[in-house]
């Protein structure tokens, strides 16, 4: 049973970099402050809300509250150089188009499609390419609804970043269910279908409804698991509480539970206070009461969580309130990655030093995880064999199903932040699967990676 709201509804209103000045707290920040947020937020993509502004942000903490800096863009996300030529654009006037120009010659220096996801994932069906789809893992397919490609409000590290700029003007985005429902036909590998963006619980009831409806009325039996990944409880929860077609939503989400499927809310929060408001706890309350699961995932960010109480309370929280920790991920290859870049070493600490502070029933969570071009590789520990320091690693997910659960070794190295800067241990030549992801991509994308390790 859905429990029936009592508080009326709260009204959505977004700040983006054309209204942000409008915001009260604004005027507590210096002129540098404000200036930065209107320059970087020209080449990386800004929008808040009135939730996060009112309920999350603590402003007595900026400039170093973790949901500041989280959403709003800060003069250091972007390098000395990049900063100060935009902002010589801005203030010598230049015309919109030429300060577009500028942007995205900036954007274009911050890798905005790192492990070429642009090209390597992309299903076929018929000859045709399926761009709002993609499937790297056999089990599992992410479908990106055209309708569900923006958030609720921007995370400063996305790695989405360039459709939220218009860089990609949403080429991860299609309406064909159709298509869709025949490729899970035709696949019967797959038993996961994850909705994923932007954020799909953008969506309106009746839209997202659309597509549940179709696929469980074509009942696939293969399909065994309805994933959605949302930031929507962290950014705005009253989707699940006040929003007008929120009980609506709840409903559809009991329908997928009542066709025997499962439906786990693939939860995207960041840091512990995220989880302190009684309208996010609320809106958990009432998707659990639809039978649904809730997994919680977050990347490990400077400047937001770097920290390892930071996690063991966020853990910890998130058991308390029903949900299930799944994975940490380390900060990806793009955007303003030297802004919130941990080492990998230095991200095994930390997640050990919380993992050891919770007890057993939050360490369903994984990581540190490095979602790389050759899968989610894992970041296990740091050992010594014969005199040799090492780092352990190992898929979670791999390209090739085969390298999953698989240990291999690594040169110890405190600098590197990607797997692409470790050196395979033990005086070998290359890592395990490197020749083998090298005749993957020449196959069957005729696509050399040569020299993405090396
Ligand atoms: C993480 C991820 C998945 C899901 O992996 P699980 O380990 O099953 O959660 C699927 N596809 C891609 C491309 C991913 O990055
Ligand atoms: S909610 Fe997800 S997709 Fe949206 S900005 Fe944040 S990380 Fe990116």
């Amino acid at each position: 049973m859905i429990d029936i709201p009592t508080e009326k509804e709260f009204k959505y209103k977004a700040f983006t970099a054309l209204n942000f000045r409008q915001i009260p707290q604004i005027s507590s920040l210096s002129d540098e402050q404000i200036e930065a947020i209107s320059v970087v937020s020209h080449v990386l993509p800004f929008k808040a809300n009135n939730y996060v502004v009112d309920e999350l942000i603590n402003w007595d903490n900026v400039p170093n509250d973790p949901v500041f800096i989280l959403t709003f863009p800060q003069k250091d996300m972007l390098l000395p150089e990049h900063y100060n030529l935009m902002k010589s654009a801005i203030d010598k006037g230049l015309s919109k188009e030429e300060v577009k120009q500028v942007a995205h010659e900036i954007r274009m220096e911050l890798n905005p499609h790192p492990d070429g996801q642009m090209d390597h994932n992309v299903p076929v069906i018929d000859g045709h390419k399926l761009t709002g789809m993609q499937h790297k893992y056999r089990e599992t397919v992410l479908f990106f609804p055209s309708q569900g490609q923006t958030c609720h409000a921007y995370c400063s590290f996305c790695f989405r970043w360039p459709q939220f700029t218009g860089m990609d003007e949403w080429k991860f985005a299609m309406k064909e269910t159709e298509l869709l429902i025949k490729y899970l036909q035709e696949h019967t590998e797959v038993t996961d279908l994850l909705f994923t963006g932007g954020d799909p619980m953008i969506m309106k009831n009746k839209v997202f409804a659309g597509y549940i409806d179709a696929l469980l009325e074509a009942d696939i039996p293969n399909l065994q698991t309805i994933r959605i990944g949302t930031k929507s409880l962290s950014y705005w929860p009253y989707k699940f509480t006040t929003d007008v077609d929120a009980d609506d939503m709840l409903r559809t989400f009991e329908k997928i539970v009542k066709s025997g499927k499962n439906l786990a809310i693939m939860a995207h929060f960041n840091h512990p206070v995220e989880l302190s408001t009684v309208v996010v706890q609320k809106a958990i309350k009432r998707i659990r009461a639809t039978g649904a699961q809730i997994r919680t995932q977050s990347p490990l960010m400077r400047n937001i969580n770097a920290d390892a109480d930071v996690w063991a309370e966020l853990w910890r929280k998130q058991v308390n309130l029903n949900c299930i920790p799944y994975y940490m991920f380390v900060a990806r290859d793009t955007g303003a990655q030297h802004y919130f870049k941990v080492p990998l070493v230095e991200a095994w600490q930390i997640f050990q030093n919380a993992y050891q502070q919770v007890s057993g029933v939050c360490r369903t969570v994984r990581g540190p995880s490095m979602s790389a071009t050759p899968g989610k590789v894992q970041v296990m520990g740091i050992s010594e064999v014969n005199g040799e320091k090492i780092i352990t690693l190992r898929f979670l997910q791999g390209r090739n199903p085969d390298w999953v659960a698989k240990p291999f070794f690594a040169r110890y190295d405190e600098t590197a932040i990607w797997i692409d800067d470790l050196k395979p241990a033990f005086g070998e030549e290359k890592f395990f699967f490197e020749n083998e992801l090298n005749e993957i991509f020449n196959e069957h994308l005729n696509k050399s990676t040569a020299g993405h390790f090396e």
